[in-house]
């Protein structure tokens, strides 16, 4: 089967053809770097990397690239607000360099737990000033900027489809239901390309330019780098669903302007929000978890991962630590099985035709728009399957673990010695809970047993575990 994928664009899935033979090239917002990663960001770069992974799995020289957004970046879409380094600085008493350079490492540990692969090509905003300059200056020579207030602004109305992607109805735009909160702007969706004129006095990241000193503008940054490491026209760009209306929309109207390629981007993928309570997880609201207060409650970084595979990329997904839970019983299972399967020889790879179509099912999923959760279910269903040995079962783990990336191949003991001390303790809470007579909840916590692989036996004595 082909690779497929959804494109915002088409509102589609369509098969993937590159633009050139063999090759793939990816560009993947990053984040930006004024505070830790929370997992719903996380979120976002595991999808990305279950997409780098299928790339390559189906045999494409991959040039995944990805931005380090450290300056530019507003508090508000729109260009209101303050840089978001630059606040958070204030507040940490540090400078943006060192904010810059701390939430980086912050970052790339987080996404090493989680085993993401980092991408072929990190690139810093402020590394490519020059880059963001060029392309400014190409898009003043095509008659698509004015300067107001000192800021360079790049004009929607000189090109004739802006907001395509996020299928704006601009003509409510202009109808003016909406009042630009920057007064400079002729129309409230044109987007600054370049601050001369900072209105904010605290901003240090400040470059010379031919419009005067001053800084860029959120979005000209991934136009400048995606086309610095990928040509002006490259085939798949990622983000989470937030970046459509603005971000990917000032992204596509400036590239595409500057490039003179229609379409810049073949393919626009777009992951789905994590939920909390109360709706999208999100730094600004401040109610966020990282991936470090997950450590500090004892989750294995992967069952974290695990969690999030088991929703498609496409739609919501809700946090709980009751669903946490859940992913770390089964991603406990699956290694207490594979520590089994292990201790009794060696994986076989010469797949039976039954083991064999487990893992051609599991891969089908994957390039039918990375549908994990099916993929997934392929693994689980082989490894009951008395007809496929152990060995080939876990042979069959190894190979889908080439795209799941959940160290499928580590040495599990000390993973089994949670499950024993987990369900163990299950065990304790199950005999008070029958002694109290609260029958439901001791089935519950019977399922719970049972999902860590133990038998709950009960005789006259008291009740035992055995292992499934
Ligand atoms: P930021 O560091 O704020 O630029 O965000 C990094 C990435 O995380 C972007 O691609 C966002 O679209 C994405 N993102 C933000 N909030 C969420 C969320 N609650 N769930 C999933 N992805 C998110
Ligand atoms: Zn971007």
């Amino acid at each position: 089967m082909p690779l497929r994928l959804y494109n915002t664009m088409s509102r589609q899935i369509e098969d993937f053809v590159p633009v050139r033979e063999g090759e793939a090239g990816l560009y993947c917002c990053g984040p930006t770097v004024y505070n830790f990663a929370h997992i719903g960001n996380l979120r976002t770069y595991i999808f990305e990397d279950l997409l780098h992974r299928t790339l390559v799995h189906d045999g494409y020289k991959l040039t995944h690239v990805m931005n380090i957004t450290d300056v530019g970046h507003l508090t508000g879409d729109g260009d209101e607000g303050e840089d978001k380094m630059v606040k958070s600085a204030r507040e940490k008493g540090m400078s943006v360099w060192d904010i810059a350079a701390f939430y980086t490492d912050a970052f790339f540990a987080d996404e090493k737990d989680l085993n993401i692969i980092r991408p072929d090509i990190v690139c810093k905003a402020t590394d490519h000033i020059q880059q963001m300059i060029d392309i400014i200056r190409k898009l003043e020579e095509g008659g698509h900027t004015y300067v107001a207030g000192g800021n360079v602004y790049f004009s929607i109305d000189t090109i004739d489809d802006y907001g395509k992607l996020a299928k704006l109805n601009l003509d409510d735009l202009r109808e003016g239901a909406r009042i630009a909160v920057d007064s400079n702007k002729r129309n409230p969706k044109d987007f600054v390309l370049w601050f001369t004129n900072s209105k904010f006095k605290d901003q240090v990241m400040v470059w010379p330019s031919p419009w005067g000193v001053g800084y860029p503008g959120w979005h000209i940054e991934c136009s400048a780098m995606s086309s610095e490491y990928l040509g002006p026209h490259f085939d798949i760009h990622c983000g989470g669903i937030d970046a459509i209306p603005v971000h990917h929309t000032n992204e596509i109207a400036q590239s595409e302007a500057a490039f003179g390629i229609k379409p810049w981007v073949n393919y626009w993928c777009h992951g789905e929000f994590l939920l909390n309570d109360k709706g999208k997880m999100s730094k600004s609201s401040g109610e966020f978890l990282t991936l470090s207060v997950l450590k500090e409650k004892d989750y294995d970084p992967l069952d974290y991962r695990y969690f999030c595979l088991t929703g498609h990329y496409r739609s919501q997904l809700k946090f709980s630590f009751e669903s946490l839970d859940q992913a770390r019983s089964a991603r406990q299972t699956l290694m207490r099985k594979l520590a089994e399967y292990r201790a009794e020889g060696p994986a076989d790879f010469n797949f039976s035709e039954k083991a064999a179509s487990y893992l051609k099912a599991f891969f089908d999923a994957m390039d039918n728009d990375l549908k994990v959760p099916q993929a997934l279910s392929q693994l689980w269903t082989a490894l009951r399957d008395s007809q496929v040995s152990n060995a080939e079962k876990l042979g069959l783990a190894l190979k889908m673990d080439e795209i799941l990336g959940l160290s499928l191949d580590r040495e599990e003991s000390a993973s089994a010695e949670t499950a024993d001390s987990q369900a163990l303790s299950l065990l304790e809470q199950r005999t008070a809970a029958k002694k109290e007579k609260n029958w439901a909840l001791a089935d519950e916590l019977r399922s719970q047993i049972q999902a860590l692989g133990y038998k709950v036996i009960d005789t006259a004595q008291g009740s035992s575990l055995e292992k499934l």
